[in-house]
C-alpha cells in the first residue's frame, strides 16, 4: 500500500527520522488518500516531544500556538503542517476536552484515542500502512465504527456522535450497529458540546453526498441541538403541490441543492415554521417565510454562526416563496436589493425547493426559474446599472451642484437609479445631471 506524499511532507518525515524520531502522516489524510480523495491537509504524528520537534526544525518557521496540546506547526512554502506528539488523551471530566495531555511512545496508543477506525490509520514510507483497528477494511465496506468500546468513546467526547453522522453523510457510509446504538443512547450529551464545535460538524454533514439518508435516519439526533425541526417531522402539508411532509421535503430540498453552505442552511430552515402557521384554509402557510427567517436567526445565532451567515440565510428564507418574474426591470430591482451573488443563491434555493415538491409541477417551475436566470445573465453580461455604485453620477457631483450633505443626496441618487433601472433615462452623466436640473429642489 503506497500513498503519494507531497514533497514537503516527505521532507518533514525524513528530517524527524534522521534525528531518530519515528513519524507518520495520520488521520484524515490517510483516510482520504485511501479513498482517492486529495487530502485538505497533512497531519503528522511523531514520538518526538514538542521541544524536540522545535529543535529538529530550528531552521524553519515554526508556530507554537498549539504547543500545550502537543502540536507544533512547521511552515514550508507558506503552508503550515501540524506535527503532534503521540498522546493518549487523559480523562474527560466535561465530555468536551481531555483534562490533560499524556505523551506516549507507541503510535498504537496515539491511534487508539482517535474516534473511528477509518480515522485511526498512520502511514510512512518505511512501515507502510499502520492499521491496528481495521480501518482499511471499514473503508472498503463503507462503515463508520468507533475505535474501542463505542459507549466509552461517546461518553468521553459527545462530539463524536455528530462526527459519526457527518462522516456517514460526507462519504456515504453507514454507521456500524454497536456504534449506532451507543450514539442513540448518548445523543443528549450533545447538549454539553460547544456550539462552535457542533456548527463545524453540522456544516460538513449538510454538505455531504449522503445528507438525505443521514437526516432521514438521524432526525432525533439532529433535534438534540436543533429541536426546532421536531414539529416538522411527519407534518402533512395538506396541499396538492406537496407530496412530502415538511421534514421529508426539507431533506429532499437540501439534497437537491448545490453544495453551498448558505443555500443548504437556508433550505434546512426554510419551512420549519409551517406547522405553526397553517391557516384555517388548510394547506396554506401565509407567513411561514417571515416566521422562518426569524426562527433561522435564532437557531443560527445559538449555533454561533457569523453575522453574515445569519443575515444572508435569513434573507434567503424570507424571500424563498416570493415569485420572481423574468422581467428585466424587476430582476434589476432584485439585483439591487440582494446583489448578484445572493440573487443566484435565492435562485438555487427556489430551484431546490421546487425539486422537492410535487414532480407534476416541476418542469414548469424550473422553466420559469431558468428564464429568470437568463435574464440575470443578460443584465450582468451587458453590465447594466442596478446599484448606486454603478450610477454615472455620485454624491460628489451633487455636492458640486450645491446639494447639502445628508439625506437629500441619497434620496436623489436613489430616485435617479430607479429611473435608470426602469429605463426611463440612460445611465449617462449629462442626462442624469439634466434630470437633476429639472427637479424642484425647494
Ligand atoms: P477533515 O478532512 O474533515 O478535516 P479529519 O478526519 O481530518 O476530517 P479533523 O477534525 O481534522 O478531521 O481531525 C483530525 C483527526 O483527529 C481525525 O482524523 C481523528 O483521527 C482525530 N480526531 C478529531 N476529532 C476527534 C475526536 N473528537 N475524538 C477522537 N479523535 C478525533
Ligand atoms: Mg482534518
Amino acid at each position: 500500500m503506497n500513498i503519494a506524499l507531497p514533497v514537503a511532507v516527505t521532507i518533514l518525515l525524513e528530517k524527524l527520522a534522521a534525528s531518530g524520531f519515528e513519524a507518520y502522516v495520520v488521520g484524515g489524510c490517510v483516510r482520504d488518500s485511501l479513498l482517492g480523495i486529495e487530502p485538505k491537509d497533512w497531519d503528522i504524528c511523531t514520538c518526538a516531544k514538542p521541544q524536540e520537534i522545535i529543535d529538529v526544525f530550528c531552521d524553519f518557521h515554526v508556530l507554537t500556538t498549539g504547543i500545550k496540546h502537543g502540536t507544533v506547526g512547521v511552515v514550508i512554502d507558506g503552508k503550515n503542517y501540524e506535527i503532534t506528539t503521540y498522546r493518549s488523551d487523559g480523562t474527560y471530566s466535561d465530555k468536551r476536552r481531555p483534562d490533560s495531555v499524556n505523551y506516549v511512545q507507541d503510535v498504537k496508543d496515539d491511534l487508539s484515542r482517535r474516534d473511528f477506525t477509518i480515522n485511526a490509520m498512520a502511514y510512512n514510507e518505511q512501515s507502510g500502512l499502520v492499521d491496528y483497528f481495521g480501518g482499511q477494511r471499514d473503508l472498503e465496506q463503507k462503515i463508520i465504527r468507533c475505535v474501542g468500546d463505542a459507549t466509552v468513546r461517546f461518553e468521553e467526547d459527545a462530539l463524536r456522535i455528530l462526527r459519526a453522522l457527518r462522516f456517514a453523510s460526507q462519504f456515504g457510509f453507514s454507521i456500524e450497529t454497536a456504534s449506532k446504538d451507543a450514539l442513540r443512547r448518548h445523543k443528549n450529551s450533545l447538549n454539553e458540546i460547544s456550539a462552535e464545535r457542533i456548527r463545524e460538524e453540522f456544516n460538513k454533514l449538510l454538505l455531504g453526498q449522503n445528507v438525505e439518508a443521514v437526516l432521514t435516519e438521524y432526525a432525533d439526533v439532529v433535534s438534540v441541538f436543533i429541536p426546532e425541526i421536531e414539529a416538522s417531522v411527519g407534518y402533512d402539508q395538506h396541499n396538492p403541490y406537496h407530496v412530502y411532509d415538511v421534514w421529508q421535503h426539507t431533506i429532499k430540498a437540501i439534497a437537491s441543492a448545490e453544495k453551498n453552505i448558505l443555500v443548504r442552511l437556508a433550505l434546512f430552515l426554510h419551512d420549519l415554521q409551517k406547522p405553526f402557521c397553517e391557516s384555517e384554509n388548510k394547506g396554506h402557510f401565509y407567513i411561514h417565510a417571515a416566521l422562518g427567517a426569524k426562527n433561522a436567526q435564532a437557531v443560527l445565532r445559538r449555533l454561533r454562526y457569523d453575522n453574515n451567515t445569519v443575515l444572508i440565510v435569513s434573507r434567503l428564507i424570507f424571500y424563498h416563496d416570493t415569485m420572481l418574474r423574468p422581467e428585466k426591470k424587476l430582476i434589476k430591482r432584485w439585483l439591487n436589493r440582494l446583489g448578484e451573488e445572493e440573487l443566484r443563491m435565492l435562485l438555487a434555493v427556489k430551484r431546490a425547493d421546487a425539486k422537492a415538491q410535487n414532480p407534476q409541477y416541476l418542469e414548469e417551475r424550473l422553466q420559469k426559474l431558468g428564464a429568470v436566470e437568463r435574464m440575470l445573465e443578460t443584465i450582468i453580461d451587458r453590465q447594466e446599472c442596478y446599484a448606486l455604485k454603478d450610477l454615472a453620477v455620485d454624491g460628489k457631483d451633487l455636492l458640486l451642484l450645491g446639494f447639502e450633505e445628508g439625506k437629500d443626496i441619497g434620496k436623489t441618487l436613489n430616485y435617479l437609479l430607479g429611473m435608470v433601472i426602469d429605463e426611463e433615462i440612460e445611465n449617462k452623466k449629462e442626462q442624469l445631471l439634466a434630470e437633476i436640473a429639472k427637479m424642484d429642489r425647494r
